[in-house]
């Protein structure tokens, strides 16, 4: 269990004050016993400082909370840490209570995440605001309390979230949003309570929240108590901050669609970072960032070319799996053998992490036409002043993918979250900030009216589209 920093502090003031009042005490009576013998003059010399020392003792104690401020922060966390390896846990168990929260020393820096750089530099802002909070503070600047990663599983958000620990060397508490479902009202609340709790006693940190939805799904009022009391709770706490506690709480989702509303308003999870699945450019990167020191003689660039649809933790097993393969063969160098029998065990061995099958990727291309031929949607996308028909235009253009989809292939499809969730939250800030729309489910499902008529409008030539970017394998 790690020291509590502020108990510590409350500890020793206390011993200093009892021993400088033993001291004293113990002075006192030796000048009564044996005060014939002792000249007068060093024995007031004596009185008066171990008077001074005392006063100093109780100052210290009283003006303890400001006198804080100039103790190196985190200094617990760091002597704590200092005894616990990289990656290895310490868990803080509660009083009375069998809940724990988990605080981890990341060893992750951002030379270890591969690709996504826009991410990477989104966040390295927050990496020198916990490495440097008084430089913003000053200012009055205010960075967001929350940071919300979206994006499909195994992209690198919790990677990400470690990294950001890593590079500011700040303390890391993970939590997934399913360890806060609890049977009994008010566990899951109390656990969130506990978490922030110790998070703000060794800030600055991260709290980390996987798979927040969860705990953050639209709260119906119906039925289910103790999740919305957990959110509740999840939401008073990030209230609570008051700018300088220096504790940032990124979570991960995959849904952004379900979370409830509050959790996305100013002040809460105000900052988002969309995260896709990686890109020709991307997995090479993180092919590379594998293969770093090892020997291997299979074309990279090709094999990027040919893990399509493969997620960055894919990538990371594709490079294990055939490490283990070489390693059988008792050769030195990864062969093209040893990349494809891993590739086929990877493809077949996880329905998540998976080869596109031929009608997959077809539904893929159908997305990319419909979108190149609405291009002209995404005209004002970058404009800072927009009006409501320019902001309907871009969701148009957000969701045209997956409505074309929808249209030609006569069913919805599970693509495009990226563009659908963006779709929303801007369908959100219409409403909630421009007061624009009354109300957003109903805004885009009109807009999906016109968007199938549009599409069933054009189908030949996005048919033509199409084929073209097939023939050319421009489809990912
Ligand atoms: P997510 O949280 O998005 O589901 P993770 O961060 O858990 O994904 O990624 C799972 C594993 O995949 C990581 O532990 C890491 O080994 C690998 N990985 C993911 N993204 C990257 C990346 N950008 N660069 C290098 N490795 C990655």
């Amino acid at each position: 269990m790690l020291p509590n920093s502020d108990n510590n502090n409350k500890k020793n003031f206390k011993m200093m004050v009892i021993s400088s009042s033993i001291l004293l005490a113990l002075f006192i009576y030796t000048m009564f016993k044996s005060s014939s013998s002792i000249e007068g003059s060093s024995y007031y010399i004596g009185m008066v400082f171990l008077f001074a020392l005392m006063l100093f003792a109780f100052g210290l104690n009283y003006f303890r909370e400001k006198l804080k401020k100039y103790l190196p922060k985190n200094s617990s966390f760091q002597e704590a840490m200092n005894e616990v390896k990289p990656e290895q846990t310490v868990k803080y168990a509660q009083d009375n209570s069998s809940s724990v929260v988990e605080v981890t020393k990341s060893d992750i820096k951002f030379r270890d995440v591969a690709g996504i750089e826009n991410t990477k530099a989104e966040l390295s802002e927050i990496v020198d605001f916990l490495n440097n909070p008084k430089k913003y503070l000053k200012y009055g600047v205010k960075l967001p309390k929350g940071v919300l990663l979206v994006g499909p599983p195994g992209v690198g958000k919790t990677l990400i979230a470690r990294a950001v620990a890593g590079e500011a060397n700040v303390p890391f508490f993970y939590q997934s949003g399913a360890s806060f479902v609890h049977i009994y009202v008010g566990m899951g609340a109390k656990k969130v309570r506990e978490l922030f709790a110790k998070a703000k006693s060794v800030a600055p940190s991260v709290i980390f929240i996987d798979e927040i939805d969860a705990i953050g799904k639209k709260r119906t009022g119906q039925n289910n108590d103790e999740r919305e009391s957990t959110l509740n709770e999840l939401l008073t706490c990030m209230d609570g901050f008051d700018g300088d506690n220096s504790v940032v709480v990124i979570a991960a989702t995959n849904k952004i669609e379900v979370l409830d509303d509050a959790l996305l308003r100013a002040g809460r999870f105000d900052r988002r970072v969309f995260l896709k699945l990686p890109s020709t450019k991307d997995r090479e990167d993180i092919l590379k960032l594998y293969l770093k020191g090892k020997k291997y003689s299979f074309d990279l660039a090709n094999l990027a070319h040919q893990t399509v649809g493969f997620n960055s933790s894919a990538l990371a097993t594709l490079v294990n799996e055939s490490l283990l393969n070489m390693i059988k063969r008792g050769d030195t160098s990864i062969t093209d053998e040893d990349i494809m029998s891993a590739k086929q065990k990877v493809e077949y061995g996880s329905n998540e992490q998976k080869f596109l099958t031929d009608e997959e990727l077809e539904i893929l291309a159908i997305s990319k036409a419909v979108k190149k031929f609405m291009s002209s949607y995404q005209e004002n996308i970058n404009k800072t002043i927009k009006s409501k028909s320019e902001m309907t235009d871009i969701i148009k253009y957000y969701l045209c993918g997956s409505i074309g989809v929808e249209t030609i292939k006569k069913e919805p499809y599970n693509i495009d979250d990226m563009d659908i969730a963006k779709a929303y939250q801007l369908a959100l800030l219409m409403k909630e900030q421009y007061k624009m729309i009354a109300d957003v489910d109903s805004f885009i499902s009109a807009i999906k009216i016109d968007l199938k008529e549009e599409i069933s409008n054009h189908y030949d030539e996005i048919m033509d589209i199409k084929a073209k970017l097939e023939a050319s394998g421009e489809v990912l």
